[in-house]
């Protein structure tokens, strides 16, 4: 099972907190992470294993939204700041959009992803 994640700037702290909370299940062998570029780095460096794509304003969350339509990821864990504008706010609406096009349990903040991961305990 692949799961995204992705955290705005000012929740990239809380994302690093989350994962460590949760290793027992993001470690698992059938598990693997995806992440936008910038929040992948701050993963790897608290010791996870990502695939990373490009920095969210480069085309990360496009890059993950393609790879939810292409069925390859299952899950969007996704700490948004909903307290700033992002120049690339038309593609974090598109990952939001295809998420719901192909029916794929996205989180848009900590309490609905902590549910979701609980759903996979
Ligand atoms: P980042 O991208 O992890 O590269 O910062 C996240 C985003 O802004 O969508």
């Amino acid at each position: 099972m692949e799961i995204a994640i992705i955290a705005h700037d000012r929740m990239k702290a809380d994302m690093v907190q989350f994962l460590n909370k949760n290793k027992a299940v993001l470690s698992r062998n059938e598990i693997q992470m995806v992440a936008t570029g910038t929040t992948g780095s701050k993963a790897e460096n608290a010791g996870f294993k990502v695939l990373k794509m490009l920095s969210g304003p480069m085309g990360g969350d496009a890059q993950i939204a393609a790879r939810v339509a292409e069925g390859k990821t299952q899950m969007v864990l996704f700490f948004k700041d909903p307290n700033s504008s992002h120049p690339h706010e038309v593609d974090i609406n598109m990952l939001i959009r295809v998420c719901d096009v192909h029916n794929i349990p996205l989180a848009t903040n900590e309490a609905t992803a902590q549910l979701l991961l609980s759903a996979i305990e």
